[in-house]
């Protein structure tokens, strides 16, 4: 038998799959399969895409694998990544590197090694007598077996295992991430709306086999769509098929997180990047296994290994999270249509803000009531053109009355730090960032100026280089300053700060929630991190600071943003018995977003983007393609972007640019955008074009960087 293998290796130029060998002692495997293979001098993993008869080769050429790894990736997936790999323009090794079990190769083989005296072992007898290192291991394994990796030198260890006085063997160990507390399975005892029973059996119906399969469930914030959610996959189960629930972000939606698992226990596998190594490869074979029957998880989670898949949920379907930044740049929910259309499952796509595409593709079904029949918070908007300070007149009023009455608000603003920026007052100096084109933000509890792409950070200036001035102005606030504004507006009542310098760490997030949630009253205050989704009953106001910030960038998707952004903030407030209010204070509250989104009109502002999008030819009537190229040095990749501009004057695409973007870590860029009617016609093109240049001598040091569906 003959096994076709994709090796993992990140060399673009090289594409197999290639053919090997397999001895009787590899009969069981198959595709899906992984290997460990020799590759071009090295031992490389490898993932089997198909077996053969023969090979083109003549035997004596094809080389045998080394061996193969316990876990093996369904056959199905194997497909989806290769698929997800041409999508976008990736390379077949990074799309099958999605759908692996998660360390595969690496956890496994180093850290499951475990270590132990051998039964009969007389160390005082060795000949040679032991050195430090091996007396050490033998110390430490004193008290019984240990992982071998915890043991220092694995050459000392090694050694003394050749001498027959330790034995190292694989464990079979499984670790489950900690577990809350699951009861009985029964549900959180809810009676259903009407709306919810009548959209459930919609999605029943699909699951059936009756009707569309590609569901978008439109409800309006505090209709209940986690309880549709619920009901959905308990059908799913009852069926005897398995679900994948796909959340932006787990750490900002342990409320989600916690109602699946109340309602299914331990059928429940949650698969994040915040669990360990281990644990991750665990979740993934009680997947695997049929063990766990529900996955819960962000992007990543739309390629667990679910047998008999029927239902995907996407939550939140608006949430910018479900692309990738990284290559392969894939859209989970793009790749959770294909994966279902693959099984025959049910996709549900749920948000109060949906996107256009999905507005426009997806059979709608309506939840425009909140559940306990409330209205919808009023919300009104408010000019801050010539108003000083960071909060307008009635934001500070509705502010000090929720202090007063001793209630709970949640104020959003789109950016962390104490002030955007720096200057000198005598030269008019800007700090920015030797490594990108872009000015340091100031985060005065650490003392530091920051550049908020690359990472770089300095001192707070005390001084100007350039002209010795001391007198520096700090322009604009972040969340930092914010949140000392406010503490000192609402005293004694507490505020908690939410983004990703005040919450950074393992479970930061969920205590500062936690918190908020436990207090009795309050602000919290953050990025966009305070709009997600969070279900706090007694938040009685709802801010947004700067709202049409992302409206001053040139993105075709800035309008759709802004919309969900303020939407979804505002749809924190007003839960509970008290009611609740929003205030947008933005520059032009004109604007057509905001305005629609003042009256949760989400319909309304749809059918006016679409019109919109339908005029420029923008997605989703046309499909975007961004190649970005990237250089060291300026010149060569701007050389690159018109290379390729060059190469696809012929392609039935309309071009934009090559256009300069600014510099990014110490890198130039420039980038050429593509609009497309045909996609997979484009991104053929694009394939073919970037590998040949890439590939060509000219273009040598430049990076290229593809994005199918650029957000
Ligand atoms: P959404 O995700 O649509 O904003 P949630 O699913 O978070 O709404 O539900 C909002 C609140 O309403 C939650 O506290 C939930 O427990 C409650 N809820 C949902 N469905 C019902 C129902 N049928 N009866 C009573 N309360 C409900
Ligand atoms: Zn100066
Ligand atoms: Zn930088």
């Amino acid at each position: 038998m003959i096994a076709k293998v994709e090796p993992l290796t990140t060399a673009r130029a090289l594409r197999g799959p290639f053919d090997y060998r397999l001895p009787a002692s590899l009969a069981g495997v198959g595709k899906g399969s992984v290997l460990v293979v020799p590759f071009a001098g090295r031992r490389v993993l490898g993932v089997v895409t198909a077996l053969a008869e023969r090979s083109e080769l003549p035997p004596e050429k094809l080389a045998e694998p080394i061996e193969a790894l316990e876990a093996s990736v369904p056959p199905e997936l194997v497909d989806l990544g290769l698929w997800t790999a041409r999508e976008y323009c990736s390379t077949p090794a990074r799309g099958l590197q999605l759908v692996l079990p998660p360390g595969a190769g690496r956890v496994r083989a180093k850290r499951r090694l475990v270590a132990e005296l051998a039964p009969d072992a007389d160390p005082d007898a060795a000949r040679p007598p032991l050195g430090p290192r091996q007396r050490a291991i033998l110390a430490a394994l004193a008290d019984g077996p240990r992982p071998a990796a915890e043991l220092g030198s694995h050459a000392a260890l090694r050694s003394l295992e050749r001498r027959g006085l330790v034995v190292v063997r694989h464990a079979e160990q499984r670790r489950r991430p900690a577990q809350r507390a699951v009861g009985a399975h029964a549900a959180d005892g809810l009676e259903l709306t009407g709306a919810q029973r009548a959209a459930l059996a919609e999605i029943v119906a699909a699951l059936d086999g009756r009707g569309e399969r590609r569901l978008l469930l439109h409800g309006v914030t505090g209709s209940g769509k986690t309880e549709v959610y619920l009901g959905a996959v308990a059908a799913a189960l009852e069926r005897g098929r398995s679900a994948i629930v796909l959340v932006p972000e787990i750490a900002l939606t342990p409320q989600t997180v916690a109602r699946f698992r109340r309602r299914f226990g331990d059928t429940v596998a949650v698969l994040h990047s915040k669990l360990g190594a281990g644990e991750r490869h665990d979740e993934w074979l009680r997947l695997r296994r049929g063990e766990a029957r529900v996955c819960v998880g962000p992007r990543s989670a739309v390629f667990a290994p679910l047998p008999d898949l029927g239902l995907i949920v996407i939550d939140e379907e608006h949430d910018p999270s479900y692309k990738q930044d990284g290559d392969p740049r894939y859209d989970a929910r793009h790749v959770a249509e294909r994966r279902a259309e693959q099984a025959g499952a049910v996709v549900l796509a749920g948000t109060a803000t949906p996107r256009p595409e999905s507005w426009q593709r997806l059979r709608r079904l309506e939840m425009p009531q909140r559940v306990d029949g409330r209205a919808l918070p009023p919300v009104e908007l408010a000019g801050m053109a010539g108003v000083a300070g960071a909060l307008h007149e009635r934001t500070r009023e509705a502010l000090e009355e929720v202090r007063r009455r001793g209630e709970k608000a949640i104020v959003l603003l789109n950016r962390r730090g104490w002030s955007n920026f720096l200057t000198c007052r005598s030269c008019a100096r800007v700090w920015t960032c030797p490594s990108c084109d872009v000015s340091l933000v100031l985060h005065r509890a650490e003392g530091v100026v920051a550049c908020h792409h690359c990472g770089h950070r300095e001192p707070v200036p005390q001084a100007c280089p350039d002209c010795g001035s001391v007198s520096l102005a700090r322009h604009g606030a972040g969340t930092e300053r914010l949140e000392h504004e406010l503490a000192e507006l609402v005293a004694p009542l507490p505020v908690f700060r939410l983004d990703s310098d005040a919450a950074a760490g393992r479970g930061a997030i969920g205590r500062v929630l936690a918190r908020f949630d436990a207090a009795p009253a309050g602000v919290l205050v953050g990025t966009q991190m305070v709009a997600k989704g969070h279900d706090f009953p007694d938040v009685t106001l709802g801010v947004v600071l700067d709202a049409d910030a992302t409206l001053r960038f040139p993105d075709f998707r800035a309008e759709e943003r802004t919309f969900a952004l303020v939407a979804q903030l505002a749809g924190r407030s007003g839960r509970g018995p008290r009611g609740g209010r929003v205030i947008v204070q933005a520059l032009q509250p004109g604007a057509r977003c905001l305005r629609h989104a003042a009256r949760h009109d989400a319909a309304g502002f749809l059918a006016e983007e679409l019109e919109r999008r339908a005029l420029l030819a923008y997605p989703p009537f046309s499909h975007l393609i961004r190649v970005v190229c990237a250089c060291e040095e300026p010149g060569p990749e701007l050389a690159a972007a018109e290379a390729l501009r060059d190469a696809l004057a012929g392609a039935d695409a309309e071009l934009l640019g090559p256009a300069p973007l600014f510099r990014l870590k110490g890198r130039e860029r420039a980038q050429l955008v593509l609009k497309a009617r045909d996609r997979s016609a484009a991104v053929a093109a694009v394939r073919g074009a970037v590998e040949r240049l890439a590939g060509s001598r000219e273009h040598r040091g430049v990076s290229w960087a593809v994005d199918v569906d650029p957000q």
